[in-house]
Formats: structure tokens, sequence, C-alpha cells
């Protein structure tokens, strides 16, 4: 049973889905600019961006709803597999595992249509890349002087497997950051109330005592708290304010997306020109910029041979397909610039 509180609480995430979808955002804008790309090539990207983390934050509203209303039905869940429960209740030598086996429990309901997630980033990621990377490659094979495209263009291999791979990096990651947020926050709220539930729920909180007298009596009143839908309180609260879910982890997915796949759009442009040779990396060097990217800037190498930035491999700002971590491409504004064949230093 749902409570009314609950009930509201998803009736406003639907409001807040329209109210999104009609919100205009000046701050993309100056996002866009500071790239210092020219005037189609922003108007592109803008388009692109905004959309994307529109569909991203509407994805997250959508999830978190469907994640909630599965936690409001978690009591009756847990009474219906109570001889599950009641196994991991009894097998649980200390409080630890004992909340960690039953979250696991509680995450396999929850997280029970996770692929259908992860098969609908991947199809945002799609939509959002034709939505201009042909363009931008085609941009930038046109601007380079002395450019060998012909009148028709269309991607190379290269580009297109690097299309292939990073779409399902992408869904795959963002999906298990979302993932491994609200486990942590059942966890938080099943134990004695640590980072956003200092309340906790009590449900396991006095259970040392219990584990060190070890009686199978004890644990299986633990096991009726566990369908008390009263209990389930600060675990809907946890989930319901778990940040993953917030406009902001949508606008940084986004960002940093509509970078990497821009500079990756503009390799590919400098590939079909045939007239460049290298590619500089371009720090947007301020102060937020890391010290990896700063060193890196002014770096040269041929166009088809990775950066070396922090000691990873990058084909250009923002690239993980060659392994380089999360810290090296989250939130990067590096650009790149492209070097003539003949003006290469080697
Ligand atoms: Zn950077």
């Amino acid at each position: 049973m749902l409570s009314k509180e609950k009930v509201l609480v998803l009736k406003e995430m639907e409001k807040t889905i329209h109210a999104i979808l009609q919100k205009i955002d000046k701050e993309n804008e100056e996002f866009i600019r500071s790239l210092g790309l020219d005037k189609k090539q922003n108007k592109i990207l803008l388009k692109a961006l905004d959309n994307f983390e529109k569909q991203i934050q509407v994805l997250f509203i959508k999830q978190k709803k469907e994640y909630l209303a599965a936690v409001a039905r978690l009591p009756e869940y847990m009474k219906k597999n109570h001889k599950k429960v009641g196994r991991t209740v009894k097998k649980a030598a200390v409080p630890e595992v004992l909340i960690d086996n039953i979250a696991e429990i509680m995450a396999g309901f929850i997280f029970a249509n996770e692929k259908a997630y992860i098969d609908k980033l991947a199809a945002l990621y799609v939509a959002f890349t034709n939505s201009f990377f042909g363009q931008i490659a085609e941009i930038c094979a046109r601007s380079v002087e002395g450019s060998r495209l012909g009148p028709e263009m269309s991607l190379t291999k290269k580009a297109t497997d690097w299309l292939d791979q990073h779409k399902i990096k992408f869904a795959q990651e963002v999906n298990q950051t979302t993932h491994d947020a609200v486990i942590k926050s059942l966890k938080e709220s099943l134990g004695e109330g640590k980072g956003n539930n200092p309340a906790g729920n009590k449900l396991v909180s006095d259970v040392p005592n219990h584990f060190n007298q070890s009686k199978v009596k004890e644990k299986e009143k633990k096991l009726e708290a566990l369908t008390d839908p009263e209990k389930y309180n600060t675990v809907y609260q946890a989930v319901e304010q778990q940040q993953c879910f917030e406009f902001y982890r949508a606008r940084r997915i986004a960002r940093t997306e509509t970078i990497s796949a821009m500079n990756a759009a503009t390799l590919e442009g400098w590939r079909q020109s045939e007239v460049i040779g290298g590619k500089e990396w371009a720090c947007a060097c301020d102060k937020v910029s890391r010290e990896w990217h700063k060193n890196a800037d002014g770096q040269q190498v041929p166009l088809e041979e990775p950066f070396i930035v922090g000691g990873e491999k990058l084909m250009h700002p923002g690239d993980s397909s060659m392994g380089a971590s999360a810290k090296n491409v989250i939130h990067c504004r590096c650009t790149m610039k492209s070097v003539l064949k003949y003006k290469m230093r080697r």
C-alpha cells in the first residue's frame, strides 16, 4: 500500500518532467560558447546538448519514480518471499553481512527492469550523436584548407566503431553509478543511520547484541520487522533523496558526452580531410581545469595515435576507449587543434 505522502511524491515527479521539457537554459549556451567553436557548430551542439540533458533528466525521474514505487512495495515483497529472507537473516553471522544480504534481496526486486534502462540510455546516446556527429565532422573536414573531402561524406569505420563502443560503455556506466548509489542508500537506511539518513530506520540497529546471542528466535523477530511498512519510511526517504537522480548529474553527463563526441567528430573530420597529420591538445585551462590537462596543453601527436595524459591514453579529450579513467574524462572541457601534415614536429 502506498501512503498518501508517497503518492504525492510520485505525482510531483510527473509534474517535474513537464517543467523540464519546457525549460530553455541559458547556462548551456554559455558553456558551448566557452569552447571557442564557430557559430554554426555552436548552434548544432547547443541543440544536441540541451536535448540530451533533458532526455537524461526525464529518464532519471522516471527511473526514480519506478524505484520508489518498488520500495513502497518492499514490505509486501519481503512478506511474500519470507523463506528467502528468513534464510538470509539466519545465515548472516554479523550485522554488516545481514544488511548487505537484505539490501541485495531488495535490489533484486527494485532493479528488476534495469536492462530496459541500459537499453534506453544507449538509444538516447544514439539519437544524441545522430543529431550532430556527422554534421560536425563534415564542418571540420571542409574547413581545412586544401581538404580532399569529396562532395559526399559518410563516416569511416573508425568513427562508427568508436560510437558503437562508446554507446555501450556510456549506458552501462551511467546505469552502474545509479545502481551503486541506490544500493548505498538502501544500506545506509537499513543500518545505524549514516550519510543522508542520520536517523537510520533501526531495522537492524540493535542487532549486535542479538547476534552475539545467536538465538534463532531473536533473528526471526527481525524478520517480522522486515515486513512492517512503517519500517520502510527511512528506506523510501533515502531513495527519494538520492542525488544520483538530480538534474545536475544529468547536466554533468550531457556536457561531458557533448565535448567527448564533439572531439571524436572533429577527429573524424580531420581524418577525412586527408591533409591533417596531427592533433594538439588544447586545455580549457582555467581555475577548475585539472593539473593533468594543463600539462597536456600543447601536446602534439599523429592523428591516429593517442595523447598520453596522466599516464593514460586518449584519442581525444573525453575519450575512454583506450581505458582512460573517469577522472580523466568527466567534466573535461578540453578541445584540440589540428596540425597540418608538413607542420608536424616529430
Ligand atoms: Zn580537460
